[in-house]
């Protein structure tokens, strides 16, 4: 039997979900499977799918919060500081027939609302997901190589790990991927072709020095370019990326930008080859 699915009226909607489950993957990692029977207009792209997680009070009403066609206007409603807070995640697993999410948590302690949430998640506990909806372009996935590239790398802290380890396992081709993660029970099962290294931060290993001597190995350094500081912006995900390179940087944005400095003002690598996000910002609390 083929389903149609019918074009939804909005390319993103509030989803009200509720943990069926959680598990402890390691010592950083907890999985939160979410469900709900409105996850059948739900539109899994896969890969690095963003979606914004908002934590309203436990005792709201989150099924009339989703079924607002205002609710963004309501939840924007009164001052910033006011607001339930809204965070970005990213989808680990979409199951269509069982109408389930996992979201996998980097749990950095009680510092933020949505690390605490995720900590203490109880099965039955409700949260407001916006996820995309069928029918619209897709613009909640941020890895676009080119077709013909060749030369694919990744470079992710644990926050861009769910996204990293979505795309690839999901790779049709080589890629070579530096993964950083807080303890050595972090480095979790990923399938697919690619090479990945492991950095363990207990053990006193971070991402910029082992990737610089990565690409000193395998590339020699190009004439340098110059970086202007305006461009050292947190986020850049380059439209039409062209040529056999692509690189996917994501996690904290002092480390990603100065990642991207090192490709593009050190080693001449083309600006839109390079996709650069900073997943959140040491000392800084998502803006709401
Ligand atoms: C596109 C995108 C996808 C993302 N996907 C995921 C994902 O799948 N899994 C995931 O765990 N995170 C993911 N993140 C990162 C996550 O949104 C941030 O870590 C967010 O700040 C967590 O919110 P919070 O309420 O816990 O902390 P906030 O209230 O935002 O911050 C409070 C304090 O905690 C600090 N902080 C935030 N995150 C961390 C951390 N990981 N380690 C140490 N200190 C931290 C902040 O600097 C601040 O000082 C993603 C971010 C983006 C932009």
């Amino acid at each position: 039997m083929t389903t149609t699915l019918r074009a939804a009226a909005q390319p993103y909607q509030p989803f009200a979900l509720r943990v069926a489950r959680m598990q402890r993957l390691s010592t950083t990692f907890v999985r939160v499977t979410l469900t709900g029977e409105s996850l059948a207009e739900f539109a899994g792209h896969g890969l690095d799918q963003r979606i914004n997680l908002i934590l309203l009070p436990a005792d709201a009403d989150h099924e009339a919060f989703a079924r607002r066609p205002d609710w963004l206007a309501a939840w924007r409603s009164g001052p910033p500081e006011s607001r339930a807070p809204l965070r970005v995640y990213t989808i680990r697993a979409f199951r269509p027939a069982a109408l389930e999410v996992d979201v996998d948590f980097a749990l950095h302690g009680d510092g933020g609302p949505a690390s605490r949430w995720a900590g203490a998640a109880r099965p039955g506990d409700q949260v407001v997901m916006i996820g995309a909806t069928h029918g619209h372009p897709v613009t909640d996935v941020a890895w676009r190589p080119p077709p013909g590239a060749t030369r694919l790398l990744l470079a992710a802290d644990e926050t861009a790990l769910p996204a990293a380890a979505a795309i690839l396992e999901g790779l049709d081709r080589p890629a070579t991927a530096f993964l950083e993660v807080p303890a050595r029970d972090d480095c979790l099962p990923i399938g697919g072709p690619a090479s990945i290294t492991w950095l363990v931060r207990a053990e006193g290993q971070r991402l910029e020095p082992v990737l610089r001597a990565h690409l000193d190995a395998v590339a020699p350094a190009a004439a340098p370019t110059d970086v202007d500081p305006a461009e050292d912006d947190i986020w850049d995900v380059p439209e039409h990326p062209a040529g056999s390179f692509y690189a996917w940087l994501a996690g904290e944005s002092g480390t990603v930008v100065a990642l991207r400095r090192h490709l593009v003002g050190e080693r001449g690598v083309d600006r839109s080859s390079v996709a650069f996000m900073g997943y959140w910002k040491r000392g800084r609390a998502q803006q709401n």
